[in-house]
């Protein structure tokens, strides 16, 4: 009698066993068919609201929150030069409700912080890029110098007095700042915020000298000439602002494009990572969005390049191009 009671337990026993496994190996693509289900999917912005990375995730977010039938939040978990954000998007659960949208920082940081504390190739799934954005140095406008081969002279002898600000170490503006200084062969002041947008501020009070930015924050004041523009941080000039000479055009061997792109942590589903960037292609096809961006100086990536394999490939050759570049500058942030 008593065997008999403990082998039926025990079939029942396994029986439940077998069904939980049954359950959980059912649990996943059944979230990725479901996905978004109803619930919104937060975008983490590594900046201050307001900024240029911002804005661009702003505006993609909206378009994405159509294709998704979600909406899309931002998150503006910033600091650190955007690896707060970065750092709490690897940590977190990867069912395609959390995703980030960065630039060109998730490269540079891996030669600027020796305890990163993540690895942007292995932590995250490649959703796609999103834009190219030019960099422009501006100034305030009582700053004396009335061209770049002015502020050249003027930055050497005055530099303990000039300021520079940028968004962190890590950040697009404190890369540009490197590039800068080391042109110039001069340090400045360098002078961290969580964002260009709060050092805009600063810049427009004139409590900060310099700022090397994109253009997608800095378009309206350069247009209102509220802000004095000394040059575009590349060989050329930029479409959307002809007048502005370049910094070759200056005698300055500095280039660098800001690039966004979206990411989503590792282990989040294919299903789901396809469906993000399948809403990602679409929004950088949206005519108003490649306008907007062709306004500000920016463009729009084509959707070919919105996919996960593209950006996997770019963000390896940026990493492999600017890992050396910063090492042989010894900066580290950590
Ligand atoms: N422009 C900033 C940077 O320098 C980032 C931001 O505020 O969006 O990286």
């Amino acid at each position: 009698m008593k065997l008999r009671i403990n082998t039926r337990r025990t079939a029942l026993a396994a029986l439940t066993t077998l069904l939980a496994a049954t359950l959980a190996c059912m649990a996943v693509p059944a979230a990725a068919e479901d996905f978004p289900g109803g619930r919104a999917v937060t975008a983490v912005v590594p900046f201050a609201a307001g900024g240029p990375t911002d804005k661009v995730a702003r505006e993609i977010g909206l378009l994405m929150s159509k294709q998704l039938g979600v909406p899309v939040l931002i998150d503006n978990s910033a600091g650190a030069g955007g690896t707060i954000g970065a750092r709490k998007v690897a940590l977190a659960k990867p069912d395609g409700h959390t995703i980030l949208i960065h630039h060109i920082g998730m490269a540079t940081a891996v030669g600027l912080y020796r305890n990163l504390g993540f690895d942007p190739l292995k932590d995250f799934e490649m959703v796609g890029e999103i834009a190219d954005v030019p960099m422009v140095l501006l100034a305030n406008k009582s700053l004396p110098p009335a061209d770049m081969k002015a502020l050249v002279s003027y930055a050497k002898a005055n530099a303990a007095s000039l300021s520079l600000a940028n968004a962190g170490i890590g950040s697009a503006s404190h890369l540009c700042g490197l590039l800068l200084q080391s042109a110039l062969q001069t340090e400045l002041t360098t002078i961290p915020y969580k964002g260009t947008a709060p050092a805009l501020v600063d810049l427009m009070g004139g409590q900060v000298n310099l700022l090397c930015d994109q253009t997608t924050n800095v378009a309206g004041q350069i247009k209102a000439g509220s802000l004095k523009p000394y040059a575009a941080m590349q060989p050329q000039r930029i479409d959307a602002f002809k007048d502005i000479p370049s910094a070759a055009e200056s005698g300055l061997p500095v280039e660098v494009k800001i690039w966004h792109a979206m990411y989503a942590p590792k282990g989040t589903p294919q299903a789901i990572v396809d469906r993000l960037s399948a809403a990602l292609q679409s929004a950088v096809e949206d005519q108003g969005f490649r306008s907007k961006m062709a306004d500000l100086g920016a463009q729009a990536v084509p959707a070919a390049r919105a996919r996960p394999e593209s950006l996997r490939t770019h963000l390896g050759n940026e990493i492999t191009k600017w890992t050396p570049i910063i090492r042989k500058a010894g900066v580290y942030a950590d």
